[in-house]
């Protein structure tokens, strides 16, 4: 059962997740919810989380799938895997995460199949990586890129295509946040995010 967040919808406020200077993340609150809908997650999924970082996505997922579902969240800086254990832990979604330390391409061949992977990190190793998480998803499985770098969203587009996905859906998202100042609200800007994501035949 999920502790600290009570809701079915995702959007779990960003300052409710431990953090460290450290390590990324987590996930703005906004473009978790857009890339967990993007993800089209269903009770019972098992889900690949490609870089968990500080582990908002992680969360937002597990809590999707539920305890007949699994959430495998894999990174290469040991201190992401704890600090996604210990959000993990936080939210009650201890049951159905399982976290390793390693680095992808190579972390996730051990991984099982997947209905849906999502990839928030992998820099220059995209590639390969999108090669092989093709190969772990089932058909009709989703994949969910996030990129900060342009280059990252091309090369997630160029990539996907060749591998033959299909609805191949390119959203970048610019998130405002309302600030208080003495005279009133001021809108300010976050960097805007780029998600690729796609359904494999
Ligand atoms: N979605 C996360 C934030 C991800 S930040 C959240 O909500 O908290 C991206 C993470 O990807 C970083 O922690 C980085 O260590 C990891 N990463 C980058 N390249 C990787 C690779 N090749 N294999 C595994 N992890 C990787």
């Amino acid at each position: 059962m999920a502790k600290n967040w009570i809701y079915k919808t995702p959007g779990i406020p960003d300052e409710a997740f431990d953090q460290s200077e450290a390590v990324p993340g987590p996930t703005k609150e906004e473009i978790r919810v857009i890339t967990i809908s993007k993800a089209r997650l269903r009770e019972g999924d098992t889900v690949l989380d490609v870089g968990c970082g500080t582990g908002g996505l992680t969360v937002e997922a597990a809590l999707q799938v539920g305890s007949r579902g699994k959430v495998y969240a894999i990174d290469e800086d040991e201190a992401a895997a704890r600090l996604t254990s210990a959000n993990v832990e936080k939210f009650g979604a201890q049951s159905n995460v399982i976290i390793l330390s390693g680095k992808a391409p190579q972390a996730l061949l051990n991984l099982p199949n997947a209905d849906a992977i999502l990839i928030g990190g992998g820099g220059t190793q995209l590639r390969t990586i999108l090669q092989i998480a093709a190969n772990k998803l089932k058909s009709n499985g989703r994949i969910v890129v996030n990129a900060i770098l342009l280059e990252t969203a091309t090369t997630a587009i160029a990539e996907l295509k060749s591998l033959g996905f299909k609805d191949i859906d390119i959203t970048n998202i610019s998130v405002a946040k309302g600030k208080q100042i003495n005279s009133g609200t001021m809108m300010l800007a976050r960097n805007p995010i780029t998600i690729v994501s796609a359904t494999k035949l």
